[in-house]
């Protein structure tokens, strides 16, 4: 390639766009624009940067389907033109965001990279500049004339992951995320290392499909020692709900009370979706490996395996908004899309 990298900053709000706001303490956004002045290091980078901002900036807690769907036709209309983008979103729910861009841009072929930071930008000890300087270095690395990461990732501290394997496991620490059942993609040292054997390998030549509809039609659930049946009733019989995540105890266990088994079974056989994931941050979904999972197996709760809670609410909101079958339905979910399953 003969030309520097096009490289696209498509900013949302977060953290590390924000400034203290001295009369009420708290943090709120600020001008795009006035923060990529505070990083004249930017200028160094051997690409060209050009940046679009959401007109309001938003605390990523106010992210929602239609925030995830602006920023893919962001970057499906800015496709042809950039060779990778880098997507500044907090930090609270990026790997929802990440999880659902994975889902909602088809074949793939360019970085998109999610990062953020815990402290402000332009705060003294901030982890904002290292995020966003490696950031768009891993978004304009190439290889003879090709993105060498071709999938959506979140770079934080370090460490770049497939975004729909990442949970954020800490408010504090500037090592804000996790992949437990995946590797990391690239590791920021003295030398910035790419584990080519942990990156995903797109089918060439498809066409970029951007996926835009997303029925929220769903829920999460997480069982504990005490689910009474009418908070269990309730949540089933919510109106219009199509899928459920249900987040069992360690490899995909939950009680095996008739009151409960029953209450699901009833509601699969009136087409709900009832997906089984995990509530540990790491491993993996076995069904009918214990008494506890096999009725579960029995009638036909998905098998979520090795997924994280993100990625499966979104995959859902996914699949329902692309009307997958009911019959197809948990085959889709069952198969890993966009390497978010084992
Ligand atoms: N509340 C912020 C947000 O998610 C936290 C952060 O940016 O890290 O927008």
């Amino acid at each position: 390639m003969d030309r520097k990298p096009h490289i696209l900053l498509i900013y949302t709000g977060g953290t590390i766009g924000m400034v203290k706001d001295y009369e009420s303490g708290s943090l709120k956004a600020f001008d795009f624009n006035t923060l990529l002045k505070s990083i004249p290091e930017l200028n160094q980078l051997d690409c060209n940067i050009d940046s679009v901002s959401f007109d309001k900036p938003l605390d990523s807690s106010n992210m929602n389907p239609e925030h995830w769907a602006k920023i893919a036709e962001l970057i499906e209309i800015n496709y042809s033109v950039y060779d990778g983008f880098v997507v500044l979103h907090g930090s609270d729910t990026m790997s929802y965001t990440g999880s659902a861009l994975s889902f909602m841009l088809e074949n793939l072929t360019k970085p998109v990279i999610l990062t953020g930071s815990q402290l402000p930008i332009g705060d003294l000890r901030t982890d904002a500049k290292e995020n966003l300087i490696t950031s768009i270095q891993l978004a304009a690395l190439q290889e003879n004339g090709k993105a060498v990461i071709q999938e959506v990732g979140l770079y934080f501290e370090y460490k770049l992951y497939r975004a729909n394997r990442t949970t954020k496991i800490n408010a504090e620490h500037f090592q804000a995320f996790s992949s437990l059942n995946y590797p990391p993609l690239a590791e920021s040292g003295v030398h910035l290392k790419v584990f080519r054997e942990n990156i995903d390998k797109p089918k060439a030549t498809k066409i970029l499909k951007v996926h835009k509809k997303m029925d929220t039609n769903v829920a999460i659930l997480k069982i504990f020692p005490g689910l009474n049946e009418s908070v269990l009733k309730n949540v089933l019989n919510i109106p219009d709900l199509k899928a459920l995540v249900l987040e069992t105890y360690g490899a995909g266990n939950a009680p095996t009370e008739k009151w409960l088994l029953n209450c699901l079974k009833n509601a699969i056989s009136c087409g709900l979706h009832i997906v089984n994931v995990t509530q540990c941050s790491g491993g993996s979904v076995i069904m009918g490996q214990y008494e506890t999972s096999k009725e579960l197996s029995k009638m036909q709760v998905i098998n979520g395996k090795d997924i994280t809670t993100e990625a499966a609410i979104t995959k859902l909101m996914y699949l329902l908004g692309s009307n997958v079958s009911s019959k197809m339905f948990k085959t889709f979910f069952e198969t890993s899309l966009r390497g978010e399953m084992q």
